[in-house]
């Protein structure tokens, strides 16, 4: 019965409420068979061919006070540090003799860079690696800083929505944040013409089932080039301090549902399910992912950009962390290429 739904998602790229709740609800009868067709379905448009993005965490200050994050402007007990715009040139120079092609800029949403530091970081690194893709993850921003951004020559911006669940959505962050707020920039990063990113945690405190069945409509209707998730993981000087976590098994079921819904999607296994399960990532490829995103950053700064507890690879130097994701990589059947990576189009 199961499998029937999951053909005809297969077939129609999108299933109703009910149904993606029904294959949510009895995932424990059905996960197996998920995972194969997600896989099928990315192998068909991007063949076994898994895309690095060097992501670069400039800085760990940050004005908000998401109640999840570590990195809370209200969490005292944070070495804060930032990085100049000379460093972070820096770390893409080393990240494109590592052979990466696309530089993600992620940070916490620090007033202290300019539109137009950014825009010198941008313009500085397409000049010298007209070939690289620019990412940018820097929050909630103005129109016409998005704009100022792209002309500078960003490709692409990741702005996860975090719950397309306005309730849900005001249990996450104070009220000084907003859900509708959060919704205009992902449709300004749209009109702008970036390739958007959008995303959400699994097992965020308060989420339900229905609302990770109303996740996958969200994102068939936003139908974002990325989708960004992972399971939540709590950091011990946070208000979700003593949440549960977010589990993989739940997780990667998510991702594979995702493939299946858009099956052109970039979709990253991410740090976090490495982090909650020693395999993470590995079953996240196998259950459809196509993306990761080992960090550039240098070593001082990585073990400071705590989102959560436990966050791994802090320790390592990039060039440690490619090694060893390319043999991890290796044994689920993928590959890691170095290229830009872009979105393909036709199915
Ligand atoms: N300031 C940027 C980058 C945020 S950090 C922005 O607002 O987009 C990137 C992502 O990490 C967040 O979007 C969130 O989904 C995730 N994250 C934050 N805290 C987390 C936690 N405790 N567990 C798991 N993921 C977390």
């Amino acid at each position: 019965m199961y499998n029937g739904l999951i053909d005809r998602l297969e077939r129609d790229c999108v299933l109703t409420f009910d149904e993606y709740l029904t294959l949510i609800e009895h995932r424990d009868e059905c996960r197996d068979y998920l995972a194969q067709k997600a896989a099928a379905v990315r192998d068909r448009i991007y063949g076994k061919r898994v895309f690095i993005r060097g992501l670069i965490e400039f800085s760990n200050y940050c004005k908000n006070n998401c109640y999840y994050c570590g990195i809370r402007a209200e969490n005292r007990n944070l070495q804060r540090y930032r990085l100049t715009v000379d460093e972070i040139l820096n770390c893409a120079d080393s990240g494109y003799s590592l052979g990466f092609r696309t530089f993600v800029l992620q940070g916490g949403e620090d007033t202290h860079y300019s539109d137009e530091d950014f825009c010198k970081v941008i313009t500085t690194i397409k000049q010298k690696y007209p070939e690289c893709a620019v990412t940018l993850s820097l929050g909630e921003r103005s129109f016409e800083s998005y704009k100022a951004l792209k002309e500078a020559g960003a490709d692409r911006y990741l702005l996860r929505h975090e719950t397309c669940n306005k309730e849900h959505y005001e249990k996450l962050h104070p009220a000084a944040m907003s859900y509708a707020n959060r919704m205009r920039c992902i449709d300004d990063l749209k009109s702008l013409g970036y390739q958007v990113g959008v995303g959400f945690m699994v097992g965020s405190p308060y989420q339900t089932n229905d609302d990770l069945a109303n996740e996958m409509l969200f994102i068939k209707q936003v139908n974002p080039q990325m989708v960004g998730i992972g399971p939540f993981i709590p950091h011990r000087d946070t208000p979700f301090g003593d949440r549960t976590a977010g589990t993989a098994e739940l997780t990667t079921f998510m991702l594979s549902l995702i493939r299946l819904t858009l099956p052109n999607v970039l979709l990253p296994a991410t740090t976090a399910l490495g982090t909650i399960d020693p395999m993470g990532r590995e079953k996240g490829i196998m259950a459809g992912a196509n993306v990761l995103m080992p960090n550039l950053s240098p070593a001082d700064a990585k073990s400071k950009y705590m989102l959560y507890d436990g966050k791994i690879c802090t320790g390592d130097e990039a060039a440690q962390c490619v090694e060893c994701l390319k043999l991890r990589i290796e044994k689920t059947g993928c590959h890691i290429v170095t290229d830009r990576g872009d979105y393909i189009n036709q199915r």
